[in-house]
């Protein structure tokens, strides 16, 4: 882009007078020139795929229009850095790279543009689109890298040990360069060895919330006295559950959504949203391998910040932050709720609730206790951070 600004400035030196800066004069071609650029581009060009080959898109999900405010900064740090590396690249294959997915040009247009033959544009273009994803983690074998967004649903049953080995693969592999969610692993690591559940006859519940990132992580315990009959009916249907079957059914917030559930051993439960209401959303099991007598179900959140949980910052000071959040489960349970707040926040007072546990990436503001089917249960608190 900075290449055709030049070139546009140089075509139009003869306009230039000399009664401004020349700084503002180039600044406005320039300004002209992104404006015009993206109002013909939407951010969808910055697709990696490309002919011949069938490679999955590294950044085909920018094309998505719905994104909160986090996601928007993830993937703005992300376009920054696929820039950068782009701009690391030889001049000859960072204008073919250019002409290719910025402006949508063929092999054959760019060969005629650049007088290059068209052989030459294609083994430039590959080898230079093997260099971005060497950089940014994607296998030899056009493997997708995985995004944060893809990872999330796995933090939890990997912290906790209960995860499926091919999963467990690839949260290993994006925490090795991925520092914000190994942060996230490395709290819950230290967090779960805390949580004390119910007895094994009574019902668990317990919600983890990271209101910075819009996760939560919740977990349900509850007894299956009949599990061996279940199972069976089960493995006759191969463990797809029939529609009338409501099994595994909950409830949530709309706004909020469910992005995985998984049993005691990582296999994940395939859930169905209903609309329930107005404001909520049921889900049921479709899929299900197996039973369990003792059956966990834990569950991945996203856009959870929407919920009834708040951080609010004080109006007054400016570095007094607020903190609450509800829960109402329904049954008769040992509920617990945790809530993430940043490792720098200081004074933290529990207004309502147990108290804080440190584990050094996060601090977690926590309430647990018994509550009957008709509770809800509230954490509040407030913390100084000076950012
Ligand atoms: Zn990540």
């Amino acid at each position: 882009m900075l290449q055709e600004i030049m070139l546009k400035a140089y075509k139009a030196y003869d306009d230039y007078i000399e009664n401004g800066t020349f700084k503002s004069w180039l600044l406005r071609i320039a300004s002209n020139y992104l404006n015009n650029y993206y109002s013909r581009n939407s951010v969808e060009c910055l697709s990696l795929d490309y002919e011949d080959e069938e490679f999955d898109s590294l950044y085909g999900y920018l094309s998505s229009d719905e994104l909160s405010p986090e996601e928007k900064l993830i993937h703005d740090e992300l376009i920054s850095s696929v820039m950068l590396q782009i701009s690391k690249l030889p001049e000859k294959q960072r204008q073919m790279i250019t002409y290719r997915y910025f402006y949508d040009m063929s092999i054959e247009e760019i060969s005629t543009k650049m007088n290059i033959p068209k052989g030459t544009v294609k083994s430039a273009t590959h080898y230079a689109i093997e260099t971005l994803k060497k950089h940014f983690n994607v296998d030899t074998k056009g493997e997708k890298f995985m995004e944060c967004k893809e990872i999330y649903k796995y933090l939890f049953i990997y912290a906790n040990g209960t995860i499926q080995p091919d999963h467990k693969k690839l949260v290993e592999e994006h925490i090795k360069t991925c520092p914000k969610c190994n942060d996230i692993v490395v709290a819950l690591q230290k967090l779960i060895p805390t949580m004390v559940f119910a007895q094994e006859d009574e019902i668990s519940y317990f919600c983890i919330s990271m209101p910075e990132i819009g996760l939560a992580y919740t977990g349900f315990r509850t007894e299956f006295p009949n599990y061996e009959e279940i199972q069976k009916a089960l493995d006759k249907v191969n463990g797809n559950i029939p529609d009338s079957d409501m099994i595994m059914s909950s409830g949530f917030t709309k706004g909020c959504e469910m992005s995985a559930r998984f049993d005691n051993e990582g296999n994940e439960i395939v859930m169905k949203v209903y609309e329930e209401s107005e404001t909520h959303r049921r889900v049921k099991a479709s899929y299900m391998k197996k039973v369990f007598k003792y059956f966990w179900c834990y569950d991945v959140y996203e856009n959870h910040s929407i919920m009834e949980h708040f951080i609010k910052q004080s109006k007054e000071a400016p570095n007094l932050y607020y903190g609450s959040y509800n829960n109402q489960l329904g049954s008769q349970s040992k509920s617990a709720l945790y809530q993430a707040i940043p490792k720098e926040a200081e004074n933290i007072r529990i207004k309502r609730g147990n108290g804080v546990i440190d584990c050094d990436t996060y601090k977690f503001a926590y309430v647990d206790r018994y509550v009957t089917e008709e509770e809800t249960i509230r954490l509040e608190y407030s913390y100084l951070l000076n950012k």
